[in-house]
């Protein structure tokens, strides 16, 4: 039986691959120090034999005892508004972490892959995104400790395939949605989401002409384990190309959620990326992998989570938190 180790098992992403994982047939250790994660998202797996959860903060040490076949690195805050709050966990679980992991991966003669990001492209001036574009980040800005935490990773992983000849993959994911996303997360889904089922307005920042591409999560799912079964150590773009700005995103939610409440308009954050659409041309020949699930049928299924949560967790916090997310320059 092979045995797979998952770090921030406990987020979004973390726990649907959780699922994938075991539904393979594989053991799964499942680790987690909880800053952002969730236990919910992982309570039906708990009586499960071949899974295990350790809470640990994965910028120590790591320890595995016996044989590891695959690790997945998941573990970090994903959402702007988790790390301008934890700016430097966030530094740390992409710098320390990945260094442990790949050390452990080395130790265990494991294949290894990790979660890097659209936002390795930052504020992109090549539209859409292939893997061979070197990005626009801005290294001070307060994105800069997600975008450069996940540049150093994605240096670091591609040094230990080269130097120790370590099997590494890395996935560069785009904006992705599902069940389990945290209805206080910030993110422009969870948003509107939440502030339609609260009855209040949906804020819009900056004129809402900025894009974004929307992923279902079982796809991108999908995509992680064919790159992961792949022989293919370079970077591989995941993501839904399917386009649309920021103020018709929001008019789709008022539609999805019947909502009467209208949109309104708050500060665009300091370096937010005026538009995003990953070219999924390698991943299509690679991989033979495309995205399945159109963003009506995501959305509905999204919707359905959302609105089956217990009453505290949409009241978890009560409004958006732009004011401390929406600082100027
Ligand atoms: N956004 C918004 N209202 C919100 C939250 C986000 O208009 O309540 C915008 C945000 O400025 C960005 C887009 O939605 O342009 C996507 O933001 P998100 O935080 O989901 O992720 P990002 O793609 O910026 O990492």
């Amino acid at each position: 039986m092979k045995k797979v180790l998952i770090t921030g098992a406990a987020g979004f992403l973390g726990s649907h691959l959780c699922d994938r994982f075991l539904k393979e047939g594989m053991q799964v250790i499942a680790m987690d120090n909880l800053i952002t994660g969730d236990m919910d998202n992982l309570e039906h797996l708990l009586g499960n034999e071949n899974f295990r959860f350790v809470r640990y903060d994965v910028t120590n040490f790591v320890h595995v005892s016996g044989e590891l076949d695959y690790i997945l690195h998941f573990a970090s805050p994903a959402s702007p508004i988790d790390y301008l709050k934890i700016p430097i966990q966030t530094l740390k679980v992409g710098s320390l972490a990945i260094h442990n992991l790949l050390g452990l991966a080395k130790e265990k003669n494991a294949r290894i892959i990790i979660a890097s990001t659209s936002e390795v492209y930052g504020d992109p001036t090549v539209h859409p995104q292939p893997e061979d574009y070197w990005g626009n980040v801005n290294p001070v800005g307060p994105r800069g400790v997600y975008d450069e935490a996940k540049r150093f990773q994605e240096a670091m992983t591609m040094a230990y395939h080269r130097y120790h000849g370590l099997e590494t993959r890395i996935v560069r994911i785009f904006n992705t949605y599902g069940p389990r996303m945290r209805l206080n997360d910030g993110r422009v889904l969870p948003a509107f989401i939440g502030q339609a089922l609260r009855g209040e307005d949906l804020t819009v920042f900056g004129d809402g002409s900025q894009t974004r591409s929307f992923c279902f999560v079982d796809d991108l799912v999908e995509g992680i384990y064919r790159l992961l079964m792949s022989d293919y150590a370079e970077p591989v773009n995941i993501g839904n190309p399917d386009e649309i700005t920021i103020r018709e995103f929001a008019d789709e939610i008022i539609k999805l959620t019947g909502t009467d409440q209208k949109v309104i308009y708050r500060d665009l954050p300091v370096d937010d990326p005026k538009q995003r659409r990953p070219d999924i041309t390698l991943a299509r020949k690679l991989l033979k992998w495309e995205p399945r699930i159109d963003r009506s049928e995501g959305l509905k299924r999204t919707y359905e989570y959302f609105k089956s949560l217990p009453e505290e967790k949409l009241y978890q916090t009560s409004h958006n938190t732009f004011e401390n997310y929406a600082r100027k320059k």
